[in-house]
């Protein structure tokens, strides 16, 4: 989070610069230095086993983390190149860390440049602690007093955190070129635990310099405690993350996002609404999937989504997993870069989730806040974001930016919600019908069912208010299941009285991606004892063209039922009719934007008149909606044989209004005048 810029061409040059250097450093050395006269058997033993050790301390690094994150691994070679420094001086010290830090690199497929930098700065590293050690120990070779051995081992110790220090500089300043990143960035937050953990690994480097002139059966008694040091580190690092980390994605969890979201905070620009900004995701009808499908499956979408949104977003604000089926970001920026990432997370997702052989369109919605404007601290971006993803939910805007005025929206919203859920759990809703009139033979054909809330405080609320509502919470499939009981019951009463009518029935979007669908239909038929062939589903053109595929089976599903599938408020689309008929629908219903204009002799009239001829053409039933006057039936009468809704042929109304209805229209039924 720095306002300087990476510099490639320094960064070029800064490289080249140390691998010359360290690679030169080194010839002149091993050419003016002898490797030293009192190298013999016992030494040689042991600066193999200081070699193999630092080959393995470079593989296998003590990894520091803090906040659940690996932040520094830390070689357990450093303190074996110091040792062979004091033993056998800076050539064969240089030969061992160069020989452990290749292999580590060439095992981890690093580039050749990187591999080179590496080499050749550790080079330089050695060789200056070396001079460190010479300059101020140097003279005291032979010395065995306890004086020049006390000096020995404090020269070591300086000379060996003098190459941490050195190495760590150096690398700074490359991560610093390569990322615009300050040089100081990387310690400011743990400089205390980086010099302790040091000052121990050069110690224990001291303490093997010092004991191997005795050879290696002194010198493996500091495998133990290194393996020990080892294992403590290894444990503690794996508790830490699993504190910090979800363990079914193992994505970031909850924990950690507080703390990236404080440290963000404490480090970012707060002015002109540079954020930090937070991005909170949720996926839209989730628990559907895992009521549906079950909730091992439910983990296996997570764990793909989890995995799609890694890969959507920067390295530099990984994503979160807050429990269920939400996830966050936290991103340093403008609301236009939070909205930008948003995005690209969410498209992420498009492609659908394969599970087995499902194919699963898993949607999901963004709410952003940023701060200062939209909060300053963890609770006010926390609680701010949660609202806009409320309302992107509300709204279907799928990414929404906080702002003040959807927090009473949104309260409000909620509240109606709860109310809906109580009104459905109560079976409170009402059921009116609409019925349809067959203009040719004078007869109402056919009523559609249409939901009613009476809200106890509020009064009526409309369709247009309480069935999105329903649609956004998942709560749709419940009011269904009750409009489609009532109206089923209903309908099997009028039957009993001899009213041979069709019931129509609205499917929202989402009953055309439940598979499940057509067996709860089949069901509900059979409970109340009417024909499959009596059913009509009302389905609109979105709801199909927001996933074709599946909407095709789950229609194929019903009709093998024996119901009859309608295309609700044709037109409002983008729909072709040929495209509908390849779908096997049987009924259209014509919106009543064009159906109430179309005495003009306009556009409409025009588009309803081929409309009708097309459809019949096709085989199918039509409906026109929105008939508000005779005028409309005349002109309609003209066009083909075709059923009128609308308040013209009669309101929607309670079950005994519209009984009356059929009664005036189709007269009284057989068993009733029997
Ligand atoms: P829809 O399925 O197209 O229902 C027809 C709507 O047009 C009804 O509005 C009806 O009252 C209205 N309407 C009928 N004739 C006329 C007319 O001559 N002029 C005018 N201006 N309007 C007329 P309503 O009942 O408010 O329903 C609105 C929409 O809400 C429905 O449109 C349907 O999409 C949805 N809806 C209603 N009940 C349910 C339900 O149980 N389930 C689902 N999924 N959706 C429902
Ligand atoms: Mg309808
Ligand atoms: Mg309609």
């Amino acid at each position: 989070m720095s306002t300087r810029q990476p510099r490639p061409r320094l960064l070029a040059l800064y490289i080249a610069a140390i691998t010359v250097l360290g690679f030169a450093g080194t010839i002149a050395t091993a050419l003016t230095r002898e490797v030293p006269p009192e190298l013999n058997g016992t030494r040689i033993t042991s600066i193999v086993f200081l070699a193999v050790f630092a080959i393995v301390g470079e593989i296998r690094p003590i990894v520091i983390v803090r906040n659940g994150e690996e932040t520094r691994k830390l070689s357990l070679a450093t303190p074996a190149v110091l040792a062979v420094l004091a033993v056998s001086g800076p050539v064969i010290a240089v030969t061992v860390q160069v020989l452990s830090t290749v292999i580590d690199d060439v095992r981890t497929r690093r580039p050749l440049y990187k591999i080179l930098f590496n080499a050749a700065q550790y080079a330089v590293c050695v060789l200056i602690a070396s001079a460190v050690y010479q300059g101020l120990a140097g003279d005291l070779a032979g010395e065995r007093s306890a004086g020049a051995h006390a000096i020995r081992m404090g020269a070591l110790m300086l000379a060996g955190l003098i190459m941490i220090v050195l190495n760590w500089v150096i690398v700074g300043l490359a991560i610093a070129l390569a990322t615009g990143q300050e040089v100081r960035a990387p310690l400011r937050t743990d400089a205390g635990e980086f010099i302790a953990t040091h000052a121990v690994l050069m110690a224990l480097g001291c303490i093997a310099a010092d004991i191997a002139p005795h050879g290696i059966g002194v010198l493996a008694l500091l495998v133990p405690p290194a393996i020990a040091a080892r294992r403590f580190a290894s444990a503690g690092a794996r508790h830490a993350h699993e504190a910090a980390h979800d363990p079914l994605t193992g994505l970031r969890n909850r924990t950690r996002l507080n703390q990236t979201l404080e440290e963000a905070l404490a480090d970012g620009p707060r002015h002109a609404g540079q954020g930090p900004g937070l991005i909170l995701l949720d996926l839209d009808l989730f628990k559907v999937f895992n009521d549906t499908l079950g909730h091992p499956v439910g983990d296996q979408i997570l764990c793909v989504v989890a995995q799609r949104l890694a890969s959507a977003v920067p390295e530099d604000a990984p994503v979160h997993r807050l429990g269920g089926d939400e996830f966050a970001v936290v991103i340093a920026g403008t609301v236009e870069d939070a909205r930008a990432l948003s995005a690209r997370m969410l498209a992420s997702l498009e492609e659908p989730v394969r599970i087995d052989d499902l194919e699963l369109l898993v949607r999901a919605s963004a709410g952003i806040a940023v701060a200062p404007m939209h909060g300053e601290d963890v609770s006010g971006l926390m609680k701010n974001a949660d609202i806009a993803l409320y309302h992107a939910k509300l709204e279907r805007d799928r990414i929404s930016v906080y702002s003040p005025e959807y927090d009473a929206n949104t309260v409000e919203r909620l509240r109606l919600l709860a109310d809906l859920r109580a009104a459905i759990d109560a079976r409170s809703l009402d059921v009116v019908y609409q019925p349809q009139l067959d203009i040719a033979g004078r007869r109402l054909v056919a009523v559609e069912a249409l939901a009613r809330w009476n809200h106890p405080v509020r009064g009526p609320i409309g369709p247009d208010v309480f069935i999105p509502l329903a649609e956004d919470s998942g709560l749709i499939f419940r009011l269904t299941t009750v409009v489609l009981d009532t109206a089923l019951a209903q309908l099997a009463q009028w039957r009993i009285k001899g009213h041979d009518v069709r019931m129509s029935v609205n499917l929202s979007a989402r009953h055309l991606s439940d598979l499940a669908a057509p067996q709860q239909i089949a069901l509900a038929l059979q409970r109340h004892g009417v024909p499959a062939s009596s059913l009509v589903l009302e389905v609109t053109e979105t709801a199909i063209l927001s996933d074709p595929a599946r909407a095709n089976l789950v229609i194929r599903g019903l009709r093998a039922l024996g119901v009859t599938i309608a295309i609700d408020d044709y037109g409002t689309g983008n729909a072709s009719l040929s495209y509908l008929r390849r779908l096997e629908v049987d009924e259209l219903k014509i919106d009543r934007l064009f159906v109430s204009n179309i005495r003009a002799e306009g556009h409409d009239m025009i588009i309803v008149r081929s409309t009708i001829a097309l459809a019949l053409e096709l085989g199918l039933r039509v409906v026109a909606e929105g008939v508000e006057d005779e005028l409309t039936i005349e002109a309609l009468r003209g066009f083909g044989d075709v059923v009128a809704q609308g308040y013209h042929v009669g309101r929607p109304g309670p079950a005994d209004v519209v009984e009356e209805m059929l009664i005036r229209a189709n007269g009284l039924p057989a068993q009733a005048r029997a």
